[in-house]
């Protein structure tokens, strides 16, 4: 059974990791902290090179609406501002700082739930950093701004983690339940939502047990629904049509045109964290996984510490490791390099060996409309990506090619092994080139 059309039946590989608990990894002699880290407007550095810094110190800030604080996630002092790898940009400028072991933290102030007004709430999200922990890494409190006129009704939490591989999110629900349902509670707040929906797939029952147990306050209508496991049931539009029957416009529409905003559990952790805490967003669950990594593990890493150091605390790669990806198989970034940093979207370490990647030849199409029929978009990729390749951008952007989410299940299906998810990201930044 779906509960949306097309996608496609994967292994999800989570036995890998799905019954460890998270761990702290190692506090690294140093990190590089990227200066972009989330969907929007990037920041711009506010330390100097030999500035001391603690855990939690603001060292990038944006002024615009679309963009988040990043904090230096160890105490030491600032050694270079530079470009270096970064996971999804291949190379960004950053901030590099050497660890003191000091371990001195910079926390805000905690905030009072009850006297806490709802501009409060969103400022004080934007200046903690929080942005989506699911890897799309939107600034968090936008999300929870919706103009006056979109009347948001409710607030899904996504709980589905539908990638394969990866457990960052399950761990959390199992290990965290209590703070991320009072995430939940600052987020409804800031939306004047009353009622919140928790998404978890069929193939995680414990977190529905360890979830549903823990709902520890009164005033929210909380419903935990339980979706079959399918990719991309985690999907922003997919879980909004599962739980509620509803379609985002086509064409660049949103989930608050109707009425509803998606956050993911590591983020509603975040909130939590941010506003009960005063913490801010320095530090993620990775899950290091794949059979190229010698000891698989749920780990608690500190933002900047690099894909390197991460995988030697998981015994290092073994012999036949061969592929290093940044998130899951379907919708991660393959990395040239293990000198990456963890950036607040990294929820995975994937490293792949040379079984696992199947690199065959690609071949014509033969028309068998097996891509069409697994898109969950309902999109016809394989026309798609022929308009792309003749560059005829009009054609694709009036077959909407911008509704593409790049979940890699026309790929996934192709027995012509043609990579089309290459060619809609292609026109897809083309597009926004040409904007
Ligand atoms: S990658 Fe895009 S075109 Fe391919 S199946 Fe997913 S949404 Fe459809
Ligand atoms: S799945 Fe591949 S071979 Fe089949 S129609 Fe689509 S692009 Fe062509």
């Amino acid at each position: 059974m779906s509960y949306f059309r097309g996608g496609v039946h994967l292994k999800t590989n989570k036995e890998l990791t799905r019954s460890l608990q998270i761990k702290n990894a190692q506090i690294p002699s140093k990190v590089f902290i990227p200066l972009v880290q989330h969907m929007g407007v990037p920041c711009e550095n506010v330390v100097q090179v030999a500035d001391s810094v603690k855990k939690g110190t603001t060292i990038g800030r944006c002024d615009k609406f679309v963009g988040a604080s990043i904090h230096s996630s160890i105490s030491g002092k600032v050694l270079k501002i530079e470009k270096w790898n970064h996971p999804v940009f291949d190379c960004y400028d950053g901030v590099w700082i050497e660890n003191d072991g000091k371990e001195e933290s910079e926390k805000f102030e905690k905030s009072n739930f009850q006297t806490s007004d709802v501009h409060t709430i969103r400022k004080r999200i934007q200046q903690a950093g929080v942005v989506g922990m699911g890897g799309a890494g939107f600034p968090t409190h936008v999300k929870l701004s919706p103009p006056h006129e979109k009347k948001i009704e409710v607030l899904i939490i996504n709980g589905a983690e539908c990638e394969p591989y990866i457990t960052s999110d399950y761990r959390l629900m199992l290990e965290n339940p209590k703070q991320i349902w009072k995430g939940v509670r600052w987020m409804a707040k800031a939306l004047g939502v009353n009622k919140a929906i928790l998404a978890i797939e069929d193939d995680k029952k414990e977190c529905l047990d360890s979830m549903s147990k823990n709902i520890s306050f009164d005033g929210l209508d909380i419903q935990v629904k339980v979706l079959p496991v399918m990719y991309p049931q985690g999907a922003e539009k997919q879980v909004i049509f599962a739980l509620t029957g509803k379609e985002v416009p086509s064409g660049g529409g949103l989930p608050m045109d109707v009425g509803v905003v998606v956050q993911n559990v590591g983020t509603c952790f975040a909130v939590h964290q941010a506003l009960d805490e005063g913490k801010p967003l320095y530090e993620r669950i990775v899950t290091v996984t794949g059979k190229g990594v010698k000891n698989p593990s749920n780990l608690r890493v500190r933002i900047g510490t690099t894909f390197k150091d991460c995988i030697e605390q998981c015994g290092g790669l073994t012999e036949d490791a061969y592929s290093i990806v940044s998130g899951g198989p379907m919708m991660g970034i393959a990395q040239h390099t293990m000198d990456t940093p963890v950036i607040k979207g990294t929820s995975a370490i994937l490293v792949l060996t040379k079984e696992d990647v199947h690199q065959q030849e690609e071949m014509r199409c033969i028309r068998c409309g097996r891509c069409i029929r697994s898109c969950p978009i309902m999109l016809s990729p394989t026309l798609l990506a022929g308009f792309i390749k003749k560059e005829n951008l009009d054609l694709a952007k009036r077959y909407n090619v911008i509704d593409c989410i790049e979940c890699g299940c026309c790929d996934f299906v192709c027995p012509s092994h043609i990579p089309l998810v290459h060619w809609l990201k292609f026109g897809k930044m083309l597009l926004r080139d040409k904007k």
